[in-house]
């Protein structure tokens, strides 16, 4: 069991409990180092305000003052510290129409949204689990702190957060909590896209996304989120983990989908990556050589290719057509790579001018579609890449 991050967190409580304040790790990191998971950040909860906070350390950031967060710097490493905080009424199903500050770590953790989420652990760690989730741990239980249909009438998200979880951990889920889930579940037409991406892309991507992915369909939670309302989400089969840029990859390839990707408000840059990979998995029934590999290889990100491929089985279960895996696999990708001759156009022996020149014509579309075929040619070894051989080849080969 690694406690090395707690280690070298523990100086940070310390310091403020110096100061006669309380002091705790929370959340996510406490839940994972219980169950022997690495663990990633760490959270801080503690009775002193943000103010006190940034007086205790020299180095701070007030990423969430107003919600009760700083971040502190200590050893070149970011702590998010919080201030103890209880929440108003909810409004929207989606946030409290005020928080504040409290003293008492009681009033702290029953504001969490799980039991394995609300336990606080000391320097010692000696944990402080009011509401059993050590308990619901070891049984592998997913279950609100407090009752399940206040919990989510108060943030729809976790449901959503509840399902992930599901997925990352291999949990189920308890029965009453499931069924507020059910009867809730179109609470989160209330919640941003954003939040919801966040929670879709970890569940996506855990160990048990069969169980978690069944549950959305049978919810029908996708009629509720953007994007993906009108689709016909029960027809596509996900039973594997997998990136979210792959799954809606595959969603795209599968179905004909008139929605853009921005409606997702995720970066240009991963919509443009979406975009590639759905080039890539309806480019697959045309590679039926080894050439055709070689161009794909060429045209695409070598570890695009490799990780489509890697969901083959997904493809296959989705009908979605593929190439022969005798021609493409993940060796003859990797060989196939190895021996480009060239990795890009700029790499050719030759440019448009030289072309304009030898031929001794004026530049228009010609150019780039002679470009194109000597560079087909050049990349799958049907000439080498030095301007007199391609002037050769380009002189017997293409008409203009
Ligand atoms: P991860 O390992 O993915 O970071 P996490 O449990 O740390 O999981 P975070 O989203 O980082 O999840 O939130 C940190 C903690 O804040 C949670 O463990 C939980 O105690 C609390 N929390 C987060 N979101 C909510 C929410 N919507 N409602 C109630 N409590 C929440
Ligand atoms: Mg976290």
């Amino acid at each position: 069991m690694s406690n090395e991050l707690f280690e070298k967190a523990k100086p940070i409580l310390t310091q403020i409990q110096q100061q006669g304040f309380q002091a705790y790790f929370v959340g996510g990191s406490v839940r994972d180092y219980l169950m022997h998971r690495e663990i990633h950040d760490i959270d801080i909860t503690t009775s002193a305000t943000p103010d006190e906070i940034e007086s205790i350390f020299s180095h701070t950031i007030p990423v969430g003052k107003e919600h009760g967060t700083i971040n502190v710097v200590f050893n070149h490493e970011n702590y998010e510290v919080t201030t103890f905080r209880a929440e108003e009424e909810y409004i929207d199903h989606r946030r409290p129409s005020d928080v504040h500050f409290v003293r008492d770590l009681y009033e702290d953790v029953q504001r969490r949204d799980f039991t394995i989420n609300a336990i606080a652990m000391d320097t010692e760690y000696k944990t402080f689990d009011y509401f059993n989730g050590e308990s619901d741990i070891h049984q592998a239980i997913i279950r609100t702190v407090g009752n399940p249909s206040e919990r989510f009438a108060e943030d729809a998200l976790r449901i959503l957060r509840g399902l992930r979880f599901q997925s990352q951990l291999n949990f189920s889920i308890e029965d009453n909590t499931f069924q507020a889930m059910v009867n809730q579940i179109e609470d989160i037409k209330y919640l941003s896209i954003e939040r919801i991406i966040v929670e879709l892309k970890k569940l996506i991507s855990g160990q048990n996304v069969a169980t978690s992915y069944h549950h959305l369909i049978q919810l029908d939670a996708f009629k509720y989120i953007p994007y993906f309302e009108k689709l016909d989400m029960q027809r596509l089969i996900i039973d594997e983990p997998m990136q979210f840029d792959v799954w809606i990859a595959i969603l795209n390839a599968k179905m004909n989908n008139e929605e853009p990707l921005s409606k997702l408000k995720i970066s240009n840059k991963e919509q443009s990556h979406i975009k590639h990979l759905v080039s890539i998995i309806n480019q697959l029934p045309e590679v039926n050589s080894k050439s055709d590999l070689t161009m794909m290889v060429y045209d695409y990100d070598i570890n695009d290719i490799l990780t489509i491929i890697e969901h083959t089985p997904t493809l296959s279960k989705n009908h979605i057509k593929t190439a022969s895996p005798l021609i493409i696999n993940q060796q003859t990708i990797k060989d196939s790579y190895q021996q480009l001759p060239i990795n890009q156009r700029q790499q050719l022996a030759i440019n448009g001018n030289d072309l304009m020149q030898h031929l001794n014509q004026q530049g228009g579309p010609w150019v780039k579609d002679v470009l194109r075929k000597v560079e087909i040619a050049v990349v799958t070894n049907k000439v080498s890449n030095t301007y007199n051989e391609i002037m050769k080849w380009v002189d017997s080969h293409v008409k203009i």
